[in-house]
């Protein structure tokens, strides 16, 4: 944040200050989660369903806190608003006004927004300070939350935006206008809340839309969803992809471990690069984070070494290790859709040179009507990819049985704690282990897997 004092909060969100003089100056960050209030800090206190944050507001202030954004007056020094996101956008979109060096980038996709922004946040860390923090934070909490961690020293703010329908990331956009955009793929991640695939790239173009003339539209050439919104940017184009492409990955091999390497081309130049993180997917990750580390100004052989060290720091995504008893696991259990799991499974396949693999697979939510189809073409695909075993998870997934009728070794297990008991009893050493699904729906099978002999 920048310093502002309370008074200075309240006119900024057209909210109400009360038990505090106007000069009270916020010198921490904002944060909701009253653990996490430091000494001078703003604390939101939302009224969740479970408790209302006002009933922290007073230890907040005793700890140190400058104040509390709330919606009612509890008697510590606050400033009372109606509506605390529209106040949160308010305070983002006054920060980003008045941080003049600062270089947004946002970036959207249906599938590898927090890992691109991980990659992203990495590589411009070397070019001066950045703010990109760890997790999905995408939304109208998390997006203005992410902005208001920006300081008079940061360089760059690299911000992920998640469209759940039209207007979603326009209204993103006005509360921190990106200079360089990415738009990563269009795939059937939400498809329920959009209809069809075009009105999901219908909403994800905002993006580029709201790009100044000087600013940088990075689009994935391989997916025509995304390179068609070159057409809606007055900005220039950066096209990223594994044929012909300003920043081009050609030569793509994936080894034994399922790592990536590639020949990254770019303004006549080439370098070889070789990822550390797994997935064929990677590459079209990395190939974004390049494009922008370039249009920030890195140097391209520096940029070749970097990409080799990116990491995915938020959790659950590809994480990929071995366990106690010497299994391999590819944790990629934060979140799933048909792309992000038929990634997931190609990355399986190619570990499987002379080992057994096997995929734990969870329903995937939000598909719509796309949802027996969307599982079933998971499933086909676990058939095609001649993956060893595989063990669905709980009834709402049974479609993606029935899509992998080729397979022999398969499973329904009725919940979590059967896809336990049925990995148990037969689990090798040397065996590669897939998890996923959406969410929380194959979380206890990951977290069995990194401790099998607890
Ligand atoms: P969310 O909409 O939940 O915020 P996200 O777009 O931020 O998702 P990540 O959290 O980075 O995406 O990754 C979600 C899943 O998609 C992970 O399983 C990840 O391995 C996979 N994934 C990452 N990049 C790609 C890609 N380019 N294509 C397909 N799947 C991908
Ligand atoms: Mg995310």
């Amino acid at each position: 944040m920048i310093p502002l004092t309370l008074g200075e909060i309240a006119s900024i969100t057209g909210g109400t200050l009360v038990n505090a003089a106007p000069d009270v100056t916020v010198t921490g960050g904002v944060e909701y989660d009253s653990r996490k209030v430091g000494p001078g800090g703003l604390f939101v206190a939302f009224d969740g369903e479970k408790v209302d944050g006002h009933s922290y507001a007073g230890g907040v202030i005793a700890g140190g806190a400058a104040g509390v954004l709330a919606t009612k007056d509890v008697g510590v020094p606050s400033v009372i608003v109606e509506d605390q996101l529209a106040a949160l956008a308010a305070l983002a979109a006054h920060v980003v006004r008045n941080l003049d060096k600062l270089v947004v980038v946002g970036l959207t996709g249906s599938s590898g927004k927090t890992t691109t922004k991980d990659y992203i946040g990495q590589l411009l860390s070397r070019l001066g300070p950045t703010v990109a923090p760890a997790g999905s934070l995408n939304n109208e909490l998390g997006f203005p939350y992410t902005v208001l961690q920006a300081t008079p020293e940061t360089r760059f703010l690299v911000l992920e935006m998640g469209a759940r329908g039209i207007g979603h990331i326009r209204y993103l956009t006005e509360i921190a206008r990106p200079s360089i955009g990415v738009v990563l793929n269009v795939g059937a991640a939400h498809i329920g809340e959009f209809g069809s695939i075009e009105g999901t790239a219908l909403a994800k173009g905002e993006l580029v839309e709201a790009l100044p003339v000087d600013g940088v539209a990075v689009l994935n050439a391989d997916d025509p969803l995304v390179s068609a919104m070159a057409s809606r940017t007055s900005a220039r184009v950066v096209l990223t992809g594994s044929s012909a492409a300003d920043v081009q990955a050609a030569e793509v091999k994936l080894d034994a471990s399922g790592r990536a390497s590639y020949l990254l081309k770019w303004g006549g130049r080439s370098g070889h690069v070789a990822l550390g993180v797994v997935g064929q997917h990677q590459v079209a990750n990395t190939l974004a984070a390049a494009a922008v580390a370039l249009a920030a100004g890195m140097d391209f052989d520096e940029l070749t070494t970097a990409l080799g060290e990116v990491g995915i720091v938020s959790g659950r995504r590809m994480d990929v290790f071995q366990n106690p008893a010497g299994v391999t696991v590819i944790d990629d259990s934060y979140n799933a859709n048909p792309s992000s799991t038929a990634a997931a499974l190609r990355a399986l396949a190619s570990m499987g040179e002379g080992r057994r693999t096997t995929a734990v697979l969870g329903y995937m939510a939000e598909l719509g009507e796309h949802e027996i189809s969307g599982h079933a073409e998971v499933g086909r695909l676990a058939a095609e990819l001649n993956i060893d075993r595989l063990i669905v998870v709980a009834e709402n997934a049974r479609p993606i049985l029935d899509g992998a009728a080729a397979l022999a070794d398969k499973h329904l297990a009725a919940d979590q704690a059967e896809a336990i008991a049925i990995l148990k009893q037969d689990l090798r050493a040397d065996d590669v282990v897939l998890v996923k699904g959406s969410r929380y729906r194959t979380w206890d099978v990951a977290d069995w897997l990194r401790r099998p002999e607890e």
